[in-house]
């Protein structure tokens, strides 16, 4: 191998997703001269965030004003303790949180306004919690262009900044080692991939902007909670191979501190992906409400049945506190067409290409076309005509003869039965859960109105198989509130920062144990802010 490639600047960026993209934007402004490196091709530049749906948690925006929502920065921090579990030792993961919930307006939602980015007139209100924990109000803002819009965006005001010239991009780099000199950091070194050609770059500052380790399941498997169940041996990937901790593991060796890796925002419903961009990805199907979720033998979930959205990582026990670790969503055509929907840019073409007509009638009028493209698509979508015969074709999918079909008639049965007795005699969680939706205007255009599943006019019956997938690792390399890298004793690791999920969105663990929804991407915005300005001399950043 030739000798080195060297590069200089005064800081050194590793990783152009979200985090990295708002940390060199940033460096810019302030002057500094910056070179960003990642591994991948840069027809993907954008990291996770380019694929993203795009939701932000918001506390106190102009759409929550407009829909009577009363929100402060104090009920959301108070919910956000609630729901992350902090524990004694994460004092700045709690810090971080509490700065979240007073920063989010002014230096995520007004700063992308500020750079052309729209959200949609109508706030969701994901994860509210099955036990008093969650969010009390509703606060997850999508942005109109999903996340394909607006890092597209923010890539374009790197791309035409005016001080361009001093910003070198150089993709297909992938870094294997932080260099010092004097006890402090003075660059990083690696190789380019296909090539293995080794390059070095000489920087006085750098920022850990590489993810997390969602793309690493052999990794996520060793660092399972035990409260999470067993690790299922069938788990799709939601992240990306490359966000494999690899750069954690080198910002431990320099004396950082790395806090609650075994928390994940994993997601229970992963179904195949029919264009996946490397094997084993898995598409997260957002889960419709009204649709019955059966354990893995196709018997309902109870006593308290299972609904997506309202607490991910209970649901995420439940499923893999079973023998097998994987479950079923029943529903019929009608249900489906109205509330399913799959996160991600790629399946939300009327958000992502900013088609309001088609949103709307969509939103109105059930969205058909996802639901055939998926029964078309994914092997783990099958639609028939009698339980019985979906119960076969779930056993046929499994290869199994779990299914116990007899049982999964009468669950469904029993269920309908609530319906037809009334609305004055529901006393089922799921369809209390449903009449607390169906008062919220944000859900109600996307909830069916206590829709029986087998209704001879909803049909044909749908399954969809889900499994175990990996998305974001709620850990990370511990920072304080500079964004700066630092040691057992809370002191930074000179000239070392970290951002985004590589530092599990701020402090090491910005959500705990658990999250709000939304608060990935956002902080991750917010902590390349803080980064770039406290390198740039900012006494608060
Ligand atoms: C389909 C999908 C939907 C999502 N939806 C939402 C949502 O609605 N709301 C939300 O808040 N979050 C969402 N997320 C999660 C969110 O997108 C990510 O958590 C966030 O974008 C992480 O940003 P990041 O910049 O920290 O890391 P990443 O986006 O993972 O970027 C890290 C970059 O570093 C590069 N890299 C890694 N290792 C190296 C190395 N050794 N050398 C050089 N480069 C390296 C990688 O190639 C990558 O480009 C979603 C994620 C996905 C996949």
């Amino acid at each position: 191998m030739g000798s080195p490639k060297h590069y200089h600047a005064d800081v050194v960026v590793a990783g152009g997703g979200i985090a990295g993209i708002v940390t060199a934007l940033e460096l810019l402004d302030y002057g500094k001269k910056v070179v960003l490196l990642d591994r991948d091709e840069e027809r993907y530049f954008g990291g996770q965030a380019i694929t993203a749906f795009g939701g932000m948690m918001i506390v106190g925006s102009p759409v929550q004003k407009r829909m009577g929502i009363k929100d402060t920065p104090e009920l959301a921090f108070k919910d956000w303790c609630n729901t992350a579990g902090f524990s004694f030792e994460d004092v700045l993961p709690r810090q971080w949180a509490e700065m979240y919930c007073h920063r989010n307006l002014p230096d995520v939602y007004r700063w992308l306004r500020g750079r052309g980015v729209r959200f949609l007139p109508a706030v969701m209100w994901p994860e509210r919690g099955f036990y008093g924990t969650g969010n009390s109000l509703p606060r997850y803002h999508i942005a109109w262009g999903t996340g394909y819009g607006f890092t597209s965006r923010l890539i374009e005001n790197l791309m035409n900044h005016k001080n361009r010239r001093n910003l070198e991009i150089h993709f297909n780099h992938r870094v294997t080692g932080i260099e010092t000199s004097g006890g402090a950091v003075c660059g990083l070194s690696g190789e380019v991939e296909g090539t293995g050609e080794p390059f070095e770059v000489k920087a006085d500052v750098v920022v850990i902007a590489a993810g997390g380790l969602g793309g690493n399941l052999k990794k996520v498997r060793a660092l399972w909670p035990k409260e999470m169940g067993k690790a299922p041996d069938d788990l799709f990937i939601g992240s990306h191979p490359f966000c494999d901790g690899a750069m954690q593991d080198m910002a431990e060796k320099l004396g950082g501190v790395l806090t609650n890796m075994g928390y994940m925002w994993n997601y229970p419903d992963g179904v195949t992906s029919a264009n996946p961009r490397f094997p084993g990805y898995g598409l997260h199907v957002i889960t419709p409400k009204s649709a019955l979720w059966m354990d893995y033998r196709g018997r309902r979930f109870g006593p308290q049945p299972l609904i997506g959205y309202i607490d991910t990582t209970y649901v995420v026990a439940r499923i893999c506190g079973q023998e097998k670790p994987f479950s079923w969503h029943v529903m019929n055509w009608k249900i489906a067409a109205r509330e399913l929907a799959l996160s991600g840019s790629d399946h939300n073409d009327a958000i992502r290409d900013k088609k309001f007509f088609t949103l709307l009638k969509n939103t109105l009028f059930g969205n058909h076309e996802l639901v055939k493209r998926m029964v078309r698509e994914c092997p783990d979508f099958i639609t028939a005509d009698t339980v019985q015969e979906l119960a076969k074709k779930m056993n046929d999918l499994a290869g199994t003869d779990d299914i116990d079909a007899a049982g999964m008639e009468q669950d469904i049965r029993d269920y309908d039965a609530q319906i037809d007795r009334g609305v004055k005699f529901f006393n089922d969680d799921q369809l209390r859960r449903i009449a607390h939706s169906l008062r919220w205007s944000g859900d109600r255009v996307r909830t069916c109105k206590y829709q029986k599943i087998l209704d001879p006019k909803a049909g044909p019956l749908l399954a969809i198989r889900y499994r175990m997938m990996t998305r974001k690792c709620l850990g990370g390399i511990r920072t304080d509130l500079h964004s700066r890298v630092v040691d057992r004793n809370d002191r930074p690791v000179e000239g070392l920062y970290a951002v985004g999920e590589a530092a599990g969105f701020g402090g090491g663990g910005i959500n705990g144990k658990s999250s709000l929804e939304g608060t990935f991407i956002a902080p991750a915005i917010l902590g390349g802010r803080i980064a770039a300005r406290s390198i740039s001399g900012e006494r608060n950043p």
